[in-house]
C-alpha cells in the first residue's frame, strides 16, 4: 500500500488521515502541538464552528457525520428552507474525534510535537523536527542536545500539507517559478468570550444565530451543546486600541453598545478575558497551483485561508478531502490525481475566498439595508416557486455541494433575470403612463412637470407625506438580531 505523509493534525489533516486510513494506506501525520486529547487547555482559534453541508458530506464519507451532528446544536435561519440548518460544533471535540477515529487503523501513526520545517522539493521529501521535550529536565544552563530536537527527512508517495494558514510547506514553495500567492489581513480582529448557562438552561434562544450589527463592529453568539454560548466580537484593531484598551473602557464599550449581552457575559468575565487575550488577526490567503511535482498537495487553510464570515473555512477544507478522495478513486495515479485536483479546486477555493470577503462587508452593515432584505425575500419567494432552479446564494454555498465557482455563475444568471424583470416592469410602467397621458390629452413631459411641481409643494410642507421622512440611525444598545448572515468562517 502507498504511504501518505500529512503535515498538521488540525481539522483538515485529521480528516485526511481518516480518509486514507479507510483506503488502507500507510498514514503518518506530523503535528506541531502535543496531542490535544492529553491537554487541559488548547490554545487556538474559534471555540466552536458552523458545520454545513460540504463538511457534513465529507464526514459522512468516513462514517462520522451522524455522530458529530449529534454532538452539536442545530442553528436555523429565518431566510432558510424547512430542514436547512447548520450545526454549531466544538472545534476541539471534533478534532479529537477525528484523530481517535483515524488512529483505530493500525496503519495510521500520529507524531505529535513534530514540526514540519520545509519541503525539500528537489528530493521530494519533507523535513521534520522532533520538538518533544526530553524526558530529563535539563539543569540550568545546559543546552538541549541535537538528539532532543532531531531533524529528519521523510519520503512518501504522497505528501499533503494541512499545516494551516501559516503553512511551513507552502512557505518553502514560495521560490518556485509560477507559484502565485497573495495574502491580506483585514482591518478587523476578534476576541472570543463566553455566556454561561443560566439555571442550567441556555441564556439565549439556542437554535438561532445571534447577531448584533453595529456598523463597523459586530458581536455574534453561537450556542454550544453544554448550554453555553461562544460570543465573538469583530472590530477594527483601531477600535480595540481606542475604545477597549483599559478594563474600564471595555466595560463601558460593551455596556453602551451591547447592553443585553453585557448583562449575560458579566463584568468580571469581560474584563478578565480582555486582560488575558489580545484581539486575533484575520487573514485571507490565496495561492495556485495547489499541487506540485508528482506527490505534493496543499489543502485546507494551507491552500486557502479565508476570513470567517461565510462559515466555510473548515467546510471548504473538509470538502477538499472529499473532492481529492473522489478524484484519486477515479484516476488512481497519484501525480495525475493531484494535478486534476488542483485544476478543479483552485478556482473553487478562490471563489469562496472572495465570497467570504464579500460577506465581511455584508456582516458589517449591509444586513441593515432594506435592499439586502428585499433581495433575500425575493430569492426565497422564487425558490418556493422554482425550488430546483432558483436557489439563493447563501443556500447554494451552505446547503449544497454545487462547486463554489458554479454557485457564482448561477448567481450571475439570477441577477440577469432580476434585471430583465425590472426592465420589463419599467417598460410596462412606461407604457401605462403613456396610455394615461394619451387619455388625459397630455404629453409625457407635461406629466413629468406636473410630478415635479407636486414634489416641490411637498418639500415646502404643502403635502402630508414624504417631506418629513428621516433616516433612522441604528439604535445603540438594541438587542441582538436573530439572523444568519452566512454564519462564520
Ligand atoms: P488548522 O485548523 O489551523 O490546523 C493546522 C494544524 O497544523 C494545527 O494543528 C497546527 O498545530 C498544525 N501545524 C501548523 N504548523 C505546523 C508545522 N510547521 N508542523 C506541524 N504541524 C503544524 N470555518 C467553518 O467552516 N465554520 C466556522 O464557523 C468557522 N468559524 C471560524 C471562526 C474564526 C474566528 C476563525 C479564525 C476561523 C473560523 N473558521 C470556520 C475557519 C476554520 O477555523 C479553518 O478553516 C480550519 O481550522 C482550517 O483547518 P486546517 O486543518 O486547514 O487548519
Amino acid at each position: 500500500m502507498p504511504t501518505v505523509v500529512i503535515a498538521g493534525a488540525g481539522l483538515v489533516g485529521a480528516l485526511n488521515a481518516c480518509f486514507f486510513a479507510k483506503k488502507g494506506w500507510n498514514v503518518q501525520i506530523y503535528e506541531f502541538r502535543r496531542d490535544i486529547r492529553t491537554m487541559k487547555h488548547v490554545q487556538g482559534r474559534s471555540i466552536n464552528l458552523a458545520l454545513s453541508q460540504r463538511g457534513k458530506s465529507a464526514l459522512e464519507a468516513v462514517g462520522l457525520k451522524d455522530y458529530i451532528v449529534d454532538q452539536g446544536v442545530a442553528i436555523r435561519q429565518p431566510y432558510g428552507q424547512p430542514g436547512e440548518h447548520i450545526v454549531s460544533i466544538n472545534r476541539r471535540h471534533l478534532n479529537e474525534v477525528m484523530i481517535t477515529q483515524a488512529e483505530k487503523c493500525e496503519n495510521v501513526k500520529f507524531f505529535f510535537e513534530h514540526k514540519v520545517k520545509s519541503v525539500d522539493y528537489e528530493n521530494k521529501k519533507l523535513i521534520v523536527q522532533n520538538i518533544s521535550q526530553p524526558s530529563r529536565i535539563p539543569t540550568f544552563g545546559q543546552k538541549q542536545t541535537h538528539q532532543d530536537h532531531q531533524e529528519f527527512e521523510i519520503e512518501a508517495d504522497l505528501i499533503i500539507a494541512c499545516d494551516g494558514a501559516y503553512s511551513a510547506v507552502r512557505r518553502s514553495l514560495m521560490t518556485l517559478p509560477r507559484f502565485n500567492f497573495s495574502q491580506e489581513y483585514i482591518e478587523h480582529g476578534y476576541v472570543e468570550l463566553n455566556i454561561l448557562a443560566k439555571n442550567d438552561e441556555f441564556a439565549l434562544e439556542e437554535n438561532v444565530f445571534h447577531l448584533w450589527p453595529r456598523g463597523h463592529f459586530t458581536l455574534i453568539a453561537l450556542a454550544n451543546k453544554d448550554k453555553t454560548f461562544t460570543v465573538t466580537i469583530f472590530a477594527p484593531f483601531d477600535e480595540f486600541e481606542k475604545h477597549m484598551a483599559t478594563p474600564q473602557d471595555v466595560l463601558q464599550f460593551f455596556q453602551e453598545n451591547f447592553p443585553d449581552a453585557y448583562e449575560l457575559l458579566g463584568e468580571q468575565h469581560i474584563s478578565e478575558t480582555f486582560k488575558r487575550v489580545k484581539p486575533q488577526p484575520l487573514v485571507s490567503v490565496k495561492c495556485s497551483p495547489h499541487a506540485f511535482f508528482d506527490n505534493l498537495v496543499l489543502m485546507g487553510d494551507a491552500a486557502h485561508a479565508m476570513v470567517p464570515f461565510y462559515g466555510q473555512g473548515m467546510n471548504c477544507g473538509f470538502e477538499d478531502c472529499l473532492v481529492f478522495s473522489e478524484i484519486l478513486d477515479k484516476i488512481g495515479d497519484i501525480g495525475e490525481s493531484i494535478r486534476e485536483y488542483s485544476r478543479v479546486r483552485v478556482k473553487d477555493a478562490h471563489t469562496i475566498n472572495d465570497l467570504a470577503m464579500y460577506n465581511y462587508e455584508e456582516l458589517k452593515d449591509l444586513v441593515n439595508h432594506s435592499s439586502y432584505k428585499l433581495r433575500k425575500k425575493f430569492d426565497l419567494f422564487l425558490n418556493s416557486i422554482f425550488p430546483k432552479s432558483w436557489i439563493p446564494l447563501y443556500s447554494m454555498v451552505t446547503f449544497s455541494r454545487i462547486p463554489y465557482s458554479e454557485v457564482v455563475e448561477r448567481r450571475k444568471s439570477q441577477d440577469k433575470i432580476i434585471l430583465s424583470i425590472l426592465h420589463e416592469g419599467f417598460t410596462q410602467l412606461y407604457s401605462t403612463i403613456q396610455k394615461m397621458a394619451d387619455k388625459l390629452n397630455m404629453s409625457l413631459d407635461d406629466i413629468i412637470r406636473l410630478k415635479k411641481k407636486t414634489e416641490v409643494k411637498r418639500e415646502n410642507g404643502g403635502g402630508n407625506r414624504g417631506g418629513n421622512r428621516k433616516q433612522f440611525p441604528i439604535k445603540k444598545g438594541a438587542g441582538a438580531r436573530k439572523i444568519i448572515v452566512g454564519g462564520r468562517g
